[in-house]
């Protein structure tokens, strides 16, 4: 776009009516002084009526001029529709150059009434003279004017004469020079030719079309031709994008002009309508008029259509529909607001080059500021803006919002502008996040929040995170000029309300008025009261101590291997290093050929330094190894053989880009050290920068708020990747953290090392993956599933397991504790004791630990009771943390075996004979292991120190699910050795006559046992027919359909004697599927009743009633929110541990036939509990969304077999019930039924499945 002065605004473009000849000689003259750029024309005094039956060829009077009132008809009231005094406001749009002010322009319109007609300038008549129109509108460079003759039509025979103008982007043409609105406008940017032709005539050619004209002299035809030529020469065709320009429409479209047949194409650009006959003639710039929109008013008049009116013409327009005649208003009221606009402020501040493009898209001539964030930006942006509040951009327009533009803000963007101010803003935009002109509101609103709101892009300052430092250097700095420097301070979080600690000047304000700062007071003062980026200020922080990073310097020989925008995979030998003369030293790490050159092969600056990692020896062809991460993602790796040296590398460089206020991490014995960008639980908007170093298993922790913390690995509850490998998820006890991958390199590096730390790191005690209590967590998985499952196995933990599911179970466990749970049905109860066991055996150093295993086996032989206990309990306080929970763990499990030994047989003695060697790690030859274990089971009580009331409630909780487990049993006689129960499933309704027995195997699924029942009763199943299993409580209140994959068993051992299985369609899974089609990823929020009844073991009472509660559903967890606003969830579940059934008991009187009741069981060792609770919505498709929303959830998106039931039918393993087992077809059904499936079984078992279709 060019750019250009201002231009001169000569005065003879007036065109009165009585200086048509003078005016046509001067032209030539004038027109050259003219700045050859793109300039708009104003309107023209025209009439509309003269209605010309002959006129040009593609425009259509008959349709145009009868739908345009006549504004200049004496016998109207004019004056009411006369919307506003064109008077002192002169804007056409693409005039970047018309400097106008108001007073200039006054004069010149006073001057051009004194001098002309000023009589007949009577604007309540309504009709203004063309003289005054002229002068009031022609502030566009006219180039030429004047009268020609225009070829007719085609067919036509005589010439039309035409008063025809030209200014720099369109040659129009007139009835007469009294009209305002032409007849015809050819954009000039799409004349490919001008050249004479005939006598006195001339041709102006366009893509598609010729025009001729005839002048009246040969001198004339010269002129137009020399000024058309001019005009037009080495303009690229189209190439007008300027704002303003009809090929940049803000709306366009066909309306209808009232009373016309037919419609007109009508484009809305910036502050002009344009008419077009059709779309076709749009696009090749060949139109029928504009409406300058400085003189518009625009006003509803129907549901359909509004009236355009300005001075010299009412338009009425019909559009399509209410809805697009909304949009039409708005966009016509939208090019007043454009025409009235003032653009002194905006042309100044575009004097800085990188302020014409958006700062946040790059859209060119951005109307619109931020004046706190000195940014300036286009209109979409500026939406964007505002939706972020006040208090964190306050967006200014440049045009309309005049008071605010004082001199001082205007300079402070002009010193700025754009380029620089995104050099902080915008420092470390990924591509892929960067935006563009024709980028989504979505992607805008995701950008300018990151950039502003979070501050994700910004340059850091090196004081960023040292409240102290940094306000002490805002008020240096606002004593001298560098305001981009203070902006960087204040959006890294300095407090432009701290205090300067001088009585006189006590604000940084006041210091930048005192030192005649002007600007610097001016960016201060609109950022008062701005909401910083969450991210730094942390009140902690203040209370740290700051000493100014020490000046590192170190320099040596060093190996390098190129640098690398991927990990490293592979070994790196020897020959890929090349030895380099390095030196650390004003916070920059260079790298030299040698020690003589004084020019370095690279550098890195310690700010840009984001983690450095230090290898494991040997892992290359160098001993010892570091990698350095630069913001810009690249990796460095250097080498040495001398290990000192290494350490000494390490420690410096490490000191030289970890801040003071994450100094203690520099004293840890790290693996990994650097800097991410993290949020936790409380917060999950705002992401803060953390300083963290990983040392073995521990990650320690700098977050911009706080004092150091760990977070132990091994202990995590959850360790996960999220969001396409973005976001690196730590659940641990009581909170969440989210680290975020704000670069790739450094983030990938990370995840790998914290994921092989939270692993099992070796086969010692400590070395496990440890449960919150620190006993490892496959001690705590088999102890609980044998609390469980295994009380009334007999013989338990003497039985022995199958050997190779044991090793199975063993090596899961190694490689992955967190991620096994052990089922029932799935796993057997011999295995787990197993494993246990073996876990125990292959210990390294054992329970007792090496040293003192003796002592405590000696122990057991003292006579005296108490002194034996006391001596134990010596020695229990002597063992390690870890040991010492995981001692009492298994105790406390193996005290309650034996309190029920009665039905498992495995009494006090029983169980010492076992876990004495096991534990001991010895052959057994002798008791003295058995005994020692012996003594601790029958003392536990008192050795451990144990709260007996605790105790008690344990065992009676054993004893609640021994019984439940009894009772299950009798309803479900095991006629199997294997523990197969056989069961009674329903087939649609609960009656006799519909009712399956039918043997579960371990490993049978929910689908598996319905295409069972099906194939039994010979029923078909169809496409889009959901047959599911259900978990039904007696009293059909609730309902649960089980997921095809669950496993059946379990879910028959859970449940308690008033439910059944039935096997029926899942009506509502076809919508249920759909709905999760139509979302991009399964999370819900919404209003939902809630009431809760919370027991341990189903023993309490049921309280409160319905209220209304906040939900947010996505794939980690449940939150509940006492209302939208909170910021704090009132709860958290996680998602996947619960059980929800359709359905709520009718006692609780739920307020909506739409209830979920859900079931939360924690199966933590201390006291397992299980938590209900009741959700209600207010209609069925809301309750099916939720219901949904947890179905994918749990099942990663797998609600249903990719295809259908039929394919599990036909690929279903023929179940070993089948076999020679007759008693399990059908025992009931319809006598023929009966006879029929007995004979076919008989005569070929397989024959039921071949009938399947
Ligand atoms: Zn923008």
């Amino acid at each position: 776009m060019q750019k250009d002065q201002t231009p001169q605004v000569p005065p003879r473009i007036r065109t009165p009516q009585t200086l048509e000849n003078t005016q046509q000689s001067s032209q030539p003259d004038t027109h050259l002084t003219l700045p050859t750029k793109k300039v708009s024309q104003p309107p023209l005094e025209s009439r509309l009526d003269s209605l010309d039956d002959s006129s040009d060829d593609y425009e259509d009077p008959d349709l145009f001029y009868p739908g345009a009132h006549r504004m200049n008809t004496p016998d109207r009231d004019m004056s009411l529709q006369v919307p506003r005094q064109p008077k002192g406001r002169y804007s056409s749009l693409c005039s970047d150059d018309e400097l106008l002010d108001d007073d200039e322009s006054n004069l010149w319109q006073d001057e051009g009434i004194s001098n002309l007609q000023g009589s007949v300038y009577l604007p309540n008549s309504g009709r203004l003279s063309s003289a005054t129109k002229e002068d009031s509108s022609q502030l566009a460079a006219v180039i030429k004017m004047g009268w020609l003759d225009k070829n007719p039509p085609q067919g036509a025979l005589y010439y039309q004469r035409r008063w025809v103008k030209l200014d720099v982007d369109y040659l129009r043409y007139f009835d007469n020079d009294k009209e305002v609105y032409s007849k015809g406008i050819i954009s000039t940017a799409f004349i490919s030719n001008v050249s004479s032709v005939g006598e006195l005539k001339f041709e102006v050619v366009t893509n598609n079309r010729t025009f001729i004209f005839r002048a009246e002299s040969e001198a004339e035809r010269k002129d137009w031709v020399t000024v058309l030529q001019d005009c037009t020469r080495g303009r690229h065709p189209r190439s007008t994008m300027s704002p303003g320009s009809p090929l940049t429409p803000d709306y366009q479209g066909y309306l209808e002009l009232r009373g016309l047949r037919s419609k007109l194409y009508t484009v809305v650009a910036s502050d002009k309508v344009f008419l077009y006959k059709n779309i076709e003639d749009y696009r090749i710039g060949v139109g029928i008029t504009s409406i300058e929109m400085n003189v518009g008013n625009v006003k509803d008049t129907d549901r359909r259509s509004f009236d355009l009116t300005t001075p010299y013409r009412i338009f009425s327009f019909i559009a399509e529909s209410e809805q697009l005649r909304e949009q039409w208003v708005d966009a016509m009221r939208d090019a007043i607001g454009e025409a009235l606009s003032n653009r002194e402020v905006a042309e100044r501040i575009w004097v800085e080059p990188s302020n014409s493009l958006c700062a946040d898209c790059g859209a060119p001539k951005p109307e619109w500021a931020a004046i706190n964030l000195c940014v300036v930006v286009c209109k979409r942006c500026a939406g964007e803006h505002r939706g972020l509040g006040p208090s964190i951009s306050k967006v200014r327009s440049l045009k309309m919002d005049k008071k605010v533009w004082t001199e001082e803000l205007i300079q402070v963007f002009l010193l700025l502008g754009n380029e620089r101010v995104n050099s902080f803003w915008a420092a470390n935009v990924p591509p892929s996040e960067a935006l563009t002109p024709s980028s989504c509101s979505e992607e805008r609103r995701r950008f300018i929040t990151n950039k502003y709101r979070q501050g994700k892009y910004r340059k850091y300052h090196p004081l960023y995170g040292n409240q102290r430092e940094l306000n002490n250097a805002l008020c240096i700095n606002v004593q001298c000029s560098d305001v981009l420097e203070t902006l960087s301070l204040i959006f890294c979080g300095a407090d432009v309300n701290c205090s300067t600690g001088m009585a006189s000047w006590p604000s940084p304000l006041s210091l930048a008025n005192a030192h005649s700062q002007p600007l610097q007071a001016e960016l201060i003062s609109h950022n008062l009261n701005t909401e910083l980026p969450r991210s730094e200020v942390g009140e902690a922080m203040n209370a740290v101590h700051y000493t100014a990073l020490p000046c590192v310097s170190h320099n040596g020989f060093l190996f390098k291997t190129a640098s690398m925008a991927r990990a490293v995979t592979e070994r790196k030998a020897r020959e890929e290093f090349s030895r380099r003369w390095c030196t650390l030293n004003d916070g920059a790490f260079s790298y030299y050929e040698s020690d003589k050159n004084s020019n370095p092969n690279g550098a890195l600056k310690a700010s840009e330094i984001v983690c450095l990692a230090v290898d494991a020896p040997e892992k290359h062809g160098y001993e010892h190894t570091f990698e350095l991460y630069s913001e810009s993602e690249r990796l460095y790796l250097f080498g040495t053989d001398d290990p000192d040296s290494h350490k000494e590398w390490v420690k410096s460089i490490a000191k030289s880009f970890i801040p003071a206020s994450a100094e203690p991490l520099l004293r840890l014995p790290f693996e990994r050290i650097g800097r991410l960008k993290c949020k936790d639980g409380l917060n999950l908007q705002t992401s803060k920068v953390g300083w963290f170093a990983l040392v073995g298993s521990t990650l320690h922790a700098y977050l911009a708020d706080s004092q150091g913390e760990e977070v132990h690995l091994r202990k995590l509850n959850e360790l996960s990747i999220q969001q396409d490998n973005e976001v690196l998820v730590l659940v641990e006890r009581g909170r969440t953290l989210y680290i975020e991958g704000e670069r790739k390199l450094d983030f990938a590096g990370w995840c790998g090392a914290i994921q092989a730390a939270a692993g099992s790191g070796g086969d010692t005690l400590s070395q496990q993956q440890l449960t919150e209590t620190d006993i490892p967590l496959i001690v705590h998985s088999c102890i609980d599933y044998i609390t469980q499952c295994g009380m009334m196995s007999e013989g338990i933990y003497r039985k022995s397991g199958v050997n190779s599911r044991v090793a199975a179970l063993c090596e899961r466990f190694r490689r992955d504790a967190r991620s096994l749970r052990l089922r029932e049905g799935e796993h057997q109860v011999d295995d787990v004791s197993n494993t246990l066991k073996r876990f125990f055996r292959e210990l390294g150093e054992g329970l007792f630990t090496s040293e003192d295993a003796k002592t405590w086996l000696s122990t057991s032989a003292s006579q005296d009771e108490s002194v034996k206990i006391s001596q134990y309990q010596l020695l229990l306080n002597r063992l390690p943390r870890v040991n010492k929970a995981t001692l009492q763990a298994l105790i406390n499990h193996l005290y309650c075996v034996q309190r029920f030994s009665e039905i498992n047989q495995m009494n006090l003695h029983n169980l010492a004979i076992v876990f004495g060697p096991t534990l001991f790690q010895n052959d057994g030859k002798d008791y003295t292991a058995g005994r020692t274990i012996e003594d601790l089971i029958q003392h536990y009580i008192l050795i451990f120190e144990v709260d007996e009331q605790q105790l008690k409630k344990q065992l009676e909780e054993i004893s609640v699910i021994i019984q439940l487990r009894e009772k299950l049993n009798t309803k479900f006689p095991s006629t199997e050795p294997g523990g197969h129960f056989i069961c009674t499933v329903y087939l649609e309704e609960k009656k006799d006559t519909a009712e399956q027995h039918v043997k579960i195997p371990g490993s049978m699924t929910a689908a598996e046992l319905s295409c069972e029942v099906l194939d039994r009763r010979n029923i078909p199943v169809k496409d889009k027919e959901y047959w599911s299993c259900w978990e039904v409580s007696d009293k059909e209140e609730m309902e649960r359909p089980l997921h095809y994959q669950e496993r059946v068993l379990p879910i028959l051992h859970s449940f308690g004697t008033d439910s059944h299985l039935l096997i029926k369609k899942h009506v509502a899974m076809d919508a249920m599927i759909v709905y999760l089609a139509s979302k991009a990823d399964a999370s819900k929020h919404g209003i939902m009743k809630f009431r809760e009844e919370r027991s341990i073991l189903g023993l309490g009472l049921s309280s409160g009633s319905f209220h209304d509660r906040y939900f947010i559903l996505n794939s980690n967890s449940l939150r509940m929110y006492k209302e939208i606003r909170s910021n704090r969830p009132e709860r958290d579940w996680p998602a996947k541990n619960l059980k929800v059934y359709l359905g709520i008991k009718k006692k609780l009187r739920p307020p909506t036939c739409w209830g979920l009741t859900v079931v939360y069981e924690s199966k933590k060792q201390e006291k397992p509990e299980k938590q209900q609770w009741y959700l209600c919505c207010d209609t069925q498709p809301e309750m099916r969304e939720w219901y949904a929303t947890f179905l994918s959830i749990q099942y990663d998106g797998n609600v249903w077999p990719q295809d259908g039931l039929q394919q599990i039918r036909a690929s279903r393993a023929l179940p070993d019930t089948r076999h020679g087992n007759v008693s399990l077809i059908p025992l009931r059904g319809s006598e023929n039924e009966m006879r029929n499936s007995v004979a076919a079984f008989s005569q070929d078992p397989l024959a039921l499945f071949r009938d399947v279709r």
